[in-house]
């Protein structure tokens, strides 16, 4: 039986464990996600052991119908937990700005994991507004261990005020790994029951207008709470105070002496008698979070209200930065105003001259053979490449250079409506298979309802490969068995009335070139699915035949087409000549088809 549902014990494990495993100690009958990095490996680990504990765990097409699934369940008085990165709750926001109105019956906890730096990202937004515009109750934790505790503390807070909770992560707590304690996993829940309240939970206006009374009277209550949580606590000496939540309170514990720490766990509502306590007899205060000053204005707000004129030092006054992640560099800073642990670092980074590594596809990606062959069939036309989010999105980098615009999940379809309305370039749109399920089919219902002009690539190599290979509706793996049925693409493409659709293998270049030279001529919605599985994705399965390529050094000329115009990581330069790295092709033999003397030749193993 796998480790992480023993039933005591200490195990060594990733903040996103321990997460997956507060689920299973706080009796979660229900979770339900979109994968996103940094919340991807709570997925991992519920899709392995949920059957086992008896919760019910499902991968859901996005963010927002995993918000419904889990808001439906807690309506049912069962605990339901939903998770996703900072940027899926842009997708969910609908759902759950309502749910913060109906309330729930049993406790539902979100997560929403922020990714500061924007390490796998589009942006880096800072989503503790939302729990503000919400008016959902927050909490945010500093460790791993934290993380599991706050969690099932999450819980309680929802069912004693009848509001799902917010609970926010940072990428250095999902992925940071520590000891942790294991604690009894209950007896799970398996069958709630929805008792009717129309007035409640059927949000038509005059409905909503007492719920959101019913709202603000919860929001009073959760005020006391945070007043009164053990989250929110003091510890130090110190005429200075140090007000901080989340990771960076690791960093003030790490490197600043002699102050007296705030530390707040249960960040919104503010504890307000907490906090203008706290200042009252310091010397200053410093506020220490990352991103956006969201305590440090709830300070100052505070300190205004309560006549405290004791000087508030962060992001405000310059003192701290409001881009990225915080490092023991950006807490030095701080010394000019408050003792600062002296540093210990082992190596001074900055004269390490450390090779550069950009982001590449994989080698034998099944990508790089359609980019390649649109590419080709584009020619000399200018074309406006729609792209959109996945490890696709590597295209964008030489030598394919295949993207010029990228909004969200599922904008390259929308997106390249607009452009074919607002100009007359051709414009071609990527998108994955899974991100296609996601939310790119009502943008292609859009573009075939309004006469759209573009040809659409769905790159359909049959998992979600970027955050690690978890199934969806197109793929016949549900619930961590292989036994469901697949929903195939092109005939729903068909069935959304597209005219022009093909399915391509990508790893045939002629083939793929001509139908999209085909496409390119089409007069209107033309839709392209280059389908390949993923290889990593058949290597974990191991399902993956692998073939071998060679260079014949006697017939290739140094011409360098392959290295230039492919990029297969798989094949490289030594010295003058082209050789393939044997460990790493996968034999999908489009370096073959690339190479103009047939010097690359598919070799007996
Ligand atoms: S494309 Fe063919 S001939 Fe040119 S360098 Fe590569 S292997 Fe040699
Ligand atoms: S066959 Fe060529 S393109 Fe394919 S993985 Fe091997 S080296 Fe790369």
């Amino acid at each position: 039986m796998d480790d992480i549902v023993a039933e005591s014990g200490k195990l060594l494990l990733l903040g996103n464990e321990a997460i997956a495993r507060g689920c299973m100690e706080a009796g979660v009958s229900i979770a339900a996600t979109y994968p996103g990095t940094p919340s991807s490996e709570v997925g991992g680990v519920l899709e392995r052991v949920a059957q086992k504990v008896g919760m019910y765990f499902e991968y859901s097409t996005n963010e927002k119908v995993a918000m419904e699934v889990a808001g439906a369940a807690a309506a049912t008085g069962l605990r339901a937990f939903v998770f996703m990165k900072h940027v899926g709750l842009n997708v969910a926001s609908d759902a759950f700005v309502t749910l913060g109105y109906t309330g729930v019956r049993g406790g539902m906890v979100v997560m929403t994991a922020d990714d500061p730096t924007a390490h796998s990202s589009q942006n880096e937004q800072d989503n503790r507004f939302y729990s503000k515009l919400a008016l959902v109750p927050m909490l945010e934790p500093s460790t791993p261990k934290e993380a599991k505790d706050m969690l099932k503390m999450g819980f309680k807070i929802s069912e004693e005020l009848g509001s799902p909770v917010l609970y926010r992560t940072t990428t250095r707590v999902n992925h940071a790994r520590a000891i942790i304690e294991l604690e009894k996993i209950p007896e799970i829940e398996q069958r709630g029951r929805f008792q009717k309240d129309p007035q409640r939970f059927v949000c038509i206006p005059a409905h909503a207008r007492l719920d959101r009374i019913a709202q603000l009277e919860r929001w009073e209550r959760a005020m006391e709470m945070a007043e009164n949580s053990p989250l929110n606590f003091v510890e130090g000496e110190g005429e200075i105070g140090v007000i901080t939540c989340g990771v960076s309170y690791t960093y003030v514990k790490e490197w600043l002496k002699g102050v007296q720490i705030l530390k707040l766990g249960f960040t919104n509502p503010s504890p307000e008698k907490k906090i203008a306590n706290f200042m009252k007899d310091k010397r200053f205060v410093i506020v220490i979070e990352e991103l956006e000053p969201f305590l440090e204005d709830e300070v100052l707000r505070i300190a205004k209200g309560h006549n405290i004129g004791v000087p508030v030092y962060g992001k405000r006054t310059g003192h701290l930065p409001r881009a990225f992640e915080f490092n023991p560099d950006i807490i030095a800073s701080l010394s000019e105003l408050v003792s600062v642990e002296e540093r210990k670092l082992p190596l001074d980074v900055e004269k390490i001259a450390l090779p550069r590594r950009p982001p590449m596809l994989c080698a034998g990606c099944p990508h790089r053979g359609t980019f390649y062959a649109a590419k080709r069939a584009v020619g000399k036309k200018e074309v406006v490449y729609s792209i959109d989010i996945g490890c696709y999105t590597l295209g964008v980098q030489p030598p394919l250079t295949m993207g010029d615009f990228l909004l969200c999940m599922g904008s390259s379809i929308g997106a390249a409506g607009g452009f074919s309305k607002a100009t007359d370039q051709k414009v071609m749109a990527f998108i994955g298979d899974s991100t296609f399920f996601h939310a790119g089919v009502p943008g292609l219902i859009n573009a075939v309802f309004n006469d759209h002009r573009f040809v659409l690539v769905i790159l359909d190599n049959r998992t979600t490969a970027m955050t690690g290979h978890q199934p969806h509706p197109g793929t016949g793996r549900k619930h961590g068995e292989w036994t469901s049925e697949a929903i195939k693409i092109e005939p729903l493409v068909k069935g959304l009335g597209v005219g022009y659709v093909k399915t391509v293998d990508p790893y045939d270049l002629k083939g793929t070139q001509a139908a999209m030279k085909e496409a390119l001529e089409y007069d209107g919605v033309a839709v392209i699915i280059a389908e390949k599985p993923c290889p990593l994705a058949l290597k974990k399965e191991r399902r993956l035949t692998k073939g071998q390529y060679k260079v014949d050094q006697e017939k290739c000329n140094k011409c360098y087409t392959c290295v230039e115009k492919l990029s297969c990581p798989a094949l490289f330069r030594v010295g003058d000549d082209v050789v393939i790295e044997e460990t790493m092709c996968i034999g999908c033999g489009v370096c073959a088809q690339v190479c103009p003397k047939k010097a690359i030749e598919e070799v007996d193993q």
